[in-house]
């Protein structure tokens, strides 16, 4: 028996409920200068209840080879990475539309 998912009814390898969810967000990428002149990557507005934050930011801190942190729908990755972060996340099935970059 296959796993049934809750919202849509379907077998959990044909729902698209997530593939949905993650053109649905509004997310925000900006740059957040600290002390010391260390900058942060800031991606905001990921609705945690439809997508698993911390998968996204594995595969952000993956691809980017930096250290980060997630809570409550915002992801913060060390250094710059504002001109490459929206290539990634349309490549990992969020819309392009969805994502605003300041
Ligand atoms: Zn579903």
């Amino acid at each position: 028996m296959s796993e049934i998912c809750s919202t849509c009814g379907l077998p959990k390898e044909l729902c698209v409920c997530g593939e949905i969810a993650k053109e649905s967000q509004r997310i925000t990428v900006r740059i957040e200068s600290r002390k010391f002149g260390k900058k942060y990557t800031i991606i905001e507005g990921i609705d945690t209840k439809d997508i698993d934050i911390r998968d996204v930011m594995k595969k952000l801190k993956n691809k980017f080879a930096c250290g980060g942190t997630s809570k409550e729908g915002k992801i913060e990755l060390q250094g710059d990475h504002k001109p490459r972060v929206k290539e990634f996340l349309v490549q990992i099935g969020f819309a392009a539309e969805t994502i605003d970059v300041k």
